[in-house]
C-alpha cells in the first residue's frame, strides 16, 4: 500500500457540460470496461438518470493507469451530481478528494454551477485541473473559454486540458495531468480509524452499502464499526472497491476510497457526511462538515384510486430506505381524501421521486402544487412548522409568518441584466450586488423567497435571457413576510388541496390569473361550475365553466368505429389523472396551474 500512487478526484461541472461522458471515456481508456460492454453513461445507473441525462447519485470507481513515468497509479474517480438540489452530496464527495477536474463546455463557457462548484472545490483546498470539453464541436471556442476561466474563476487555465469526452481526444492528457497536479492523499495509517461516508445506498440483499474515504487508519473485513453522528454500529460484511465491477479486498487503507457493506437495513442509519470509526478504539473527533439534509419543498401526493393508499405508503417506505432526504407524513384532504405530505430537497428530487412512484410501483397519483415550509408564530407564542397551506391557522391567531429565503446567484451576459432585474424584482427578490466576472459574464446576487423560485422562476429566467442565464442558490434563512392563504372555490365549495400561500400584495393578481387558467383546464360538466379565488372569505376573482352541451360521441356521425374508439380512449386517458371533487372532475393540470404565473 503506497499512498503516493493514489489520486482521489472528483469531476465537477455545470449540468450537461460532460461529466458523465468523461467518466465513461476514462473507464474505457483505462480498460476498466471492455468496449463491447460500454453502455452510455455507465455510472448513471438509475433508469431515470440515464433517460434524463442527469446524475443523481454519486458513484466512485477505481481505475488503474500506467503513466508516462512508467509507474502504475490508482485513480479513484468520484462522479458527482451536478444539480443544485444535491449540493450537499457534491460537497461531501469533494471532501473525499484531493483534486477536482473542472469540466467547462467549450461552447457554453463558465455557468452558474461551474462557478459554484469551483468555489466549493477551492474552499475544500483541492488541486483543480481545468478541462475544456466538447472541442470537437464547430462552435467550440477553447481560447475564449480559457480566458473566461482565468477572469471569472481566477484559476490559471493556460495549461487547461483540451478534450472531447465524446471522441476521447485529450483524455490521456487529462490522466497525466491528474497524476502530476493532484496531490497524493495524506493521513496517518496508525491513527484511530476515521472514514468519511460520501454516499450510501440500500441493497435489498446486503443492506446498506456506504462509499467511504479512509482519512486516517484502516478498515478490515469483519471489523466492528461505529457511526459517529448517528451512534449506530455494525459489523463489516464486505469491503473493497468498484472497478466498476465489485472487487473485495482484505482492507481499505489510509487514503483509499471504496465501499463497505454494513448489513444495516435502513439508509438513514448510514448518513452521508458521517464518520466511521472502530467500535472498540474510536477516534476522539469525527471529521468536520456533517449536517442533516433538510427537505425544502413539500407536496401532497394522493392516489387517484382510493385502494392505492396502502401501496403508496409501502412505496414511500421502500424509497426512503434508500433516500434519507425523503420525508413524509400522512395527510387528509377534504377534496382528495387520504394521502401523504412528502418533503423533497428541491424540484428535481420531487420530479424524480414522483416519476419513480408511478413507474416502478405502478401508482397513479395526483400531486398538489409544491410549497415550502413556513414558520407560523401564533399569538399564544407557539410556533408551527407548516408544510401544507390548508393547515394555516385562522389569521386572527397568527402573530407572524416567516418563509425561507435563498441567496440566488445568476450568471448572464451583460445584455440581459435588465431582463433578469425585471423578472427578479417581480418575484419579491432584493438586489444585493452585481459583479463583472469578465467582459461577457455578469454575476447578479439576489435574496429571494424560495416560494417564488419554485413558481416557474427558472423557466422564466431561461426564456427571458434566450437561455443564457444560469442559476445557483443556497438557503439563507427565514424572514417574516406578509402572507395570506388564497382559497379556490369550485361550485361554491373551497377545495383545500388547491389553496396556497402567497404574499398579500400579489393575491388579487394571482387569483385572477389562476381562475382564468382553471376555467380552461377544468372540463365542462353537465352543469355550470363557478370558480372563485378568495382570501379570508372575500372573493377576489371569479370565472365560470359553462355546462357541457354535447356528448363527445355526437361528433362521430356515421359508423366510424375506430374513430369512436380513439375518442373514448382519449377520454379515458384524460380521466386517468382526474379526481372528482364534489361533483367536479379536476385534472392534475389544475394543481400545477398554481405554479404558472402568467
Ligand atoms: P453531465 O450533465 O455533465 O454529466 O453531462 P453529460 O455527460 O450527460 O453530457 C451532456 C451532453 O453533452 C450529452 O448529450 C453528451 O453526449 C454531450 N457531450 C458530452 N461530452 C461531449 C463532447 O466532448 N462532445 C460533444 N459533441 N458532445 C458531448
Ligand atoms: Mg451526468
Amino acid at each position: 500500500h503506497d499512498p503516493s500512487r493514489i489520486r482521489n478526484f472528483s469531476i465537477i461541472a455545470h449540468i450537461d457540460h460532460g461529466k458523465s461522458t468523461l467518466s465513461d471515456r476514462i473507464l474505457e481508456i483505462t480498460g476498466s470496461v471492455a468496449k463491447r460492454d460500454m453502455q452510455q453513461q455507465i455510472l448513471d445507473s438509475m433508469d431515470i438518470e440515464r433517460e434524463r441525462g442527469i446524475t443523481i447519485k454519486s458513484q466512485a470507481v477505481r481505475v488503474l493507469y500506467t503513466a508516462h513515468d512508467g509507474k502504475e497509479y490508482e485513480l479513484n474517480l468520484i462522479d458527482t451530481p451536478g444539480h443544485v438540489d444535491f449540493t450537499y452530496e457534491v460537497s461531501r464527495s469533494l471532501a473525499a478528494c484531493e483534486g477536482a477536474v473542472l469540466v467547462v463546455d467549450a461552447t457554453q463557457g463558465v455557468e452558474a454551477q461551474t462557478l459554484a462548484n469551483a468555489m466549493m472545490a477551492m474552499n475544500a483546498n483541492l488541486d483543480i485541473v481545468p478541462l475544456i470539453n466538447k472541442i470537437d464541436l464547430p462552435a467550440a471556442e477553447p481560447e475564449r473559454v480559457k480566458a473566461q476561466i482565468e477572469e471569472a474563476l481566477a484559476i490559471p487555465a493556460q495549461d487547461a486540458v483540451l478534450c472531447s469526452a465524446k471522441t476521447g481526444v485529450g483524455v490521456q492528457d487529462l490522466l497525466e495531468s491528474i497524476v502530476y497536479n493532484v496531490s497524493p492523499p495524506q493521513g496517518d495509517q496508525h491513527a484511530a480509524l476515521r472514514a468519511l461516508i460520501f454516499d450510501s445506498y440500500f441493497d435489498p440483499y446486503r443492506g446498506v452499502i456506504a462509499f467511504v474515504r479512509v482519512v486516517d487508519g484502516y478498515l478490515s473485513q469483519g471489523d466492528h464499526i461505529q457511526f459517529m453522528a448517528t451512534h449506530n454500529d455494525a459489523l463489516i460484511e464486505d469491503l473493497g472497491v468498484k472497478t466498476p465491477a465489485e472487487l473485495s479486498l482484505p482492507s481499505l487503507n489510509v487514503g483509499d476510497v471504496g465501499f463497505v457493506v454494513t448489513g444495516l437495513k435502513d439508509v438513514s442509519l448510514v448518513k452521508v457526511g458521517d464518520t466511521i470509526t472502530h467500535f472498540d478504539t474510536p477516534a476522539s473527533e469525527p471529521l468536520a462538515g456533517y449536517r442533516d439534509v433538510k427537505p425544502m419543498v413539500f407536496v401532497g401526493l394522493f392516489p387517484i384510486e382510493g385502494d392505492q393508499f396502502e401501496p403508496l405508503r409501502e412505496a414511500l417506505e421502500k424509497l426512503s430506505l434508500n433516500d434519507p432526504a425523503l420525508v413524509w407524513e400522512q395527510e387528509k384532504s377534504h377534496a382528495l381524501g387520504f394521502g401523504f405530505r412528502v418533503g423533497f430537497l428541491g424540484l428535481l428530487h420531487m420530479e424524480v421521486i414522483e416519476e419513480r412512484l408511478e413507474r416502478e410501483f405502478g401508482l397513479n397519483l395526483l400531486a398538489t402544487a409544491p410549497s415550502v415550509e413556513y414558520k407560523v408564530y401564533l399569538r399564544n407564542k407557539e410556533c408551527i412548522c407548516l408544510h401544507s397551506p390548508q393547515e394555516l391557522p385562522d389569521p386572527s391567531e397568527i402573530a407572524q409568518i416567516e418563509e425561507p429565503y435563498l441567496t440566488v446567484k445568476i450568471l448572464v451576459p451583460p445584455d440581459y441584466v435588465g431582463a433578469v432585474m425585471d423578472l427578479s424584482v417581480s418575484r419579491r427578490a432584493t438586489f444585493i450586488t452585481m459583479n463583472y466576472l469578465s467582459p461577457t459574464t455578469v454575476e447578479l446576487v439576489w435574496e429571494m423567497p424560495l416560494s417564488e423560485l419554485i413558481m416557474d422562476y427558472f423557466d422564466k429566467l431561461k426564456s427571458s435571457t434566450k437561455g443564457y442565464a444560469s442559476l445557483d442558490y443556497e438557503f439563507l434563512g427565514y424572514k417574516p413576510s406578509n402572507l395570506v392563504k388564497l382559497d379556490i372555490l369550485l361550485a361554491g365549495k373551497p377545495v383545500d388541496a388547491l389553496s396556497f400561500i402567497i404574499h398579500k400584495d400579489k393575491a388579487y393578481e394571482r387569483g385572477r390569473i389562476l381562475t382564468e387558467k382553471l376555467k380552461d383546464i377544468i372540463p365542462r360538466q353537465m352543469f355550470e361550475v363557478p370558480i372563485q379565488a378568495a382570501v379570508g372569505g372575500r372573493v377576489l376573482a371569479r370565472e365560470t365553466v359553462r355546462a357541457k352541451r354535447k356528448d363527445v360521441l355526437a361528433k362521430c356521425y356515421g359508423g366510424d368505429i375506430s374513430r369512436k374508439r380513439k375518442l373514448l380512449e382519449k377520454q379515458k386517458e384524460g380521466k386517468k389523472r382526474m379526481k372528482s371533487i364534489g361533483n367536479v372532475d379536476v385534472p392534475q393540470e389544475a394543481f400545477m396551474a398554481i405554479l404558472k404565473v402568467d
